[in-house]
């Protein structure tokens, strides 16, 4: 397997976003990610799709019902070549049409919550969970979570001009969502994205250039594992990547906080073996593994419960229980623990 570094939720003028496709492909080159995946709001943009600058540049939709006030449910929607958002103010249709086109949705930023200083930034959460069929949920959106650090004049500004100083990790609201739906049984994968915009943020004499894409895209992304190395056409990547996505092979991480690539988590049982995403069938006991590129606080999560943790590069677990098992791994960063590292999980029967 080939790790490759790809961040799933941008947005261009075509919707609210400042750069065009071509320029947030160079951005992601400048940030050293292989993928990005542009998703406008309610509208498929064709004709963009391919390589600029050593990048693999895919066009999504993010989709929600403008009607609805006040505003839920939006849905990152990867691999359809039509417009999807005609079926936005029903959100199981728009899944089940999906699903009939061989697409993938994920749930965008579900716990989202609102800015206590802004109006304009208020709260966009998933509200109708009942639904089935969708390939996963955004577990970490930057924009998301910054917005909630937004709560006075003072600590906006100080937010917008040191980021790095709040950003933590993905809501515990999310995950113990995420938990949730895994305890039940259910196959949910996680992404990890920027949702950049790239509005120049001005604040008085001061016009700094924060949160551009290429910032944006060093911070929270998604490591994809795939086949093989990227061919540079579009044609044979693009599905080997949507297909990595679509079985959650990979992980989470904020890049800034450590360069993440190489992590592993892996389990065995007899001569059975699976990796993140993957299920494994047991045989006797399951022997986990971590491996992380620098050091961090790991823990072996099981539908949710803590079942092992341990400081340094690895972590190695026993366990005979079936159920999904995930790995959370912190880092010191700018003087606190911050989560790094969020695997995929592994589905032991
Ligand atoms: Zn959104
Ligand atoms: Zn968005």
């Amino acid at each position: 397997m080939v790790e490759i570094v790809a961040n799933l939720h941008a947005h261009t003028p075509y919707s609210d976003g400042h750069a065009y496709h071509h320029e947030i492909a160079q951005a992601a080159a400048r940030a050293g990610i292989q993928v990005v995946v542009v998703t406008d709001h309610n509208v498929l943009v064709g004709g963009k799709e391919g390589y600029v600058d050593g990048v693999l540049l895919l066009v999504g939709e993010e989709i929600h019902d403008p009607r609805r006030q006040p505003q839920a449910n939006h849905c990152l929607v990867f691999n359809v070549d039509q417009e999807m958002c005609r079926w936005a103010s029903h959100p199981q249709r728009l899944l089940d049409e999906v699903n009939k086109r061989a697409g993938l949705s994920f749930l965008a930023h579900p716990c989202d919550e609102a800015s206590p200083l802004d109006i304009d930034l208020s709260a966009i959460p998933w509200l109708d969970w009942d639904v089935r069929g969708f390939t996963g949920i955004e577990l970490w959106n930057y924009m998301s979570e910054f917005k909630t650090y937004v709560k006075n004049v003072p600590t906006a500004l100080l937010a917008v001009l040191m980021p790095s100083l709040f950003i933590r990790g993905p809501s515990k609201a999310t995950l113990r969502r995420w938990d949730a739906l895994l305890a039940e049984g259910r196959r949910v994968a996680a992404i990890g994205n920027a949702d950049a915009h790239g509005t120049p943020i001005r604040l008085g004499l001061l016009a700094k250039p924060v949160f551009d894409y290429a910032y944006l895209f060093r911070c929270v992304n998604t490591h994809l594992l795939i086949e093989r190395p990227l061919s540079g056409e579009l044609e044979k990547d693009k599905p080997m990547v949507y297909q990595a996505l679509r079985e959650g092979r990979g992980f989470v991480a904020y890049d800034l906080a450590g360069a993440a690539r190489g992590f592993s988590f892996t389990a065995r049982s007899g001569a059975a073996q699976a990796e993140m995403g993957g299920q494994l069938q047991r045989h006797g006991a399951v022997r986990f593994a971590v491996r992380c590129p620098r050091s961090g606080l790991i823990a072996l999560l099981r539908n949710g419960r803590r079942v092992a943790l341990r400081f340094g590069k690895a972590l190695n677990h026993l366990s005979s229980e079936p159920g999904a098992y995930r790995v959370e791994v912190y880092r010191f960063f700018r003087g606190w623990l911050r989560g790094w590292i969020y695997s995929n999980p592994i589905y032991v029967t």
